[in-house]
């Protein structure tokens, strides 16, 4: 079994590997039914292949954002990672 890994220090998407069909490089995209209640924004996204839309399960995921009383954000929920890690999983490394 081998450890994916999630390097802080790029881009999202530089972290996902290349779709194991086709070759494709992977984008982040969000869902367009994104809701606003009680100052928190809730994002829904998914990666899929840019090339031959495959979207492994697994890869979609929410971010909760909070806009407090004070006007900082604060984001709540990220399940990017999640996704990275699942987008990155491979058959031969289960
Ligand atoms: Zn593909």
């Amino acid at each position: 079994m081998k450890e994916v890994k999630f390097d802080e220090g790029k881009s999202f998407v530089d972290n996902l590997d290349t779709c194991p069909f086709c070759g494709g490089k992977a984008v982040i995209l969000p869902c367009y039914d994104s809701t606003t209640v009680n100052r928190e924004t809730m994002i829904k996204f998914k990666i899929k292949c840019g090339k031959c839309g495959i979207e492994p399960p697994g890869t979609h995921g929410i971010i909760f954002i909070r806009l407090t009383e004070s006007g900082d954000l604060i984001i709540k929920t990220d399940e990017r990672k999640t996704a990275a890690k699942n987008w990155n999983k491979r058959a031969d490394n289960v």
